[in-house]
């Protein structure tokens, strides 16, 4: 377990929140207790703490630090971040950093962005777009999730007893 911390700024408030890089649940403003906008960078040694065992649904940001277009849909998922926030966790993964993950995730492009929900990816896009265009993209993930989980909870249904 990981004790890092970052420091988010509450856009309701601007207060400024130490927030850990990976817990259960989802972060609150300590002032005005809105939902924070969780955004937070991991590596190889950190994804599946930080990603794959997050509660909410996780955008990853596969970029590089020499990628134009990783600069420009950068903004983009964090305005994307602020306006779900407490329904997506933000994470940003510099591939040069990460070679494990650059390879099982078979990235040959950057940006290369993924809707990530309890370790399953959901959905996935690569290259730079426009905000409405994103924010459909993870709507349209999050509506294929809920449909992936009710229809795998009637499964566990039919299946009682066999475990
Ligand atoms: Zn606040």
């Amino acid at each position: 377990m990981t004790t890092a911390t970052t420091i988010i700024r509450c856009p309701n408030c601007g207060h400024k929140n130490r927030v850990p890089v990976s817990a259960r649940g989802r972060p609150r403003c300590g002032n005005c207790h809105k939902a924070l906008p969780w955004i937070v960078n991991a590596l190889d040694d950190s994804f599946a703490e930080i990603a794959e065992n997050a509660d909410p649904p996780v955008i990853v940001d596969m970029w590089a630090t020499w990628c134009a277009p990783c600069r420009m849909v950068s903004p983009v998922l964090e305005q994307l971040a602020t306006e779900r926030a407490g329904d997506v966790k933000l994470v940003k993964v510099d591939v040069d950093r990460a070679p494990r993950l650059s390879s099982r995730f078979s990235v040959q492009a950057v940006p290369t962005l993924m809707v990530m929900h309890h370790g399953k990816v959901i959905s996935r896009q690569a290259g730079a777009a426009p905000v409405e265009v994103l924010r459909r993209w993870f709507d349209d993930a999050m509506a294929k999730d809920a449909r992936d989980e009710a229809t795998a909870d009637s499964g566990a249904d039919k299946g009682r007893g066999s475990a």
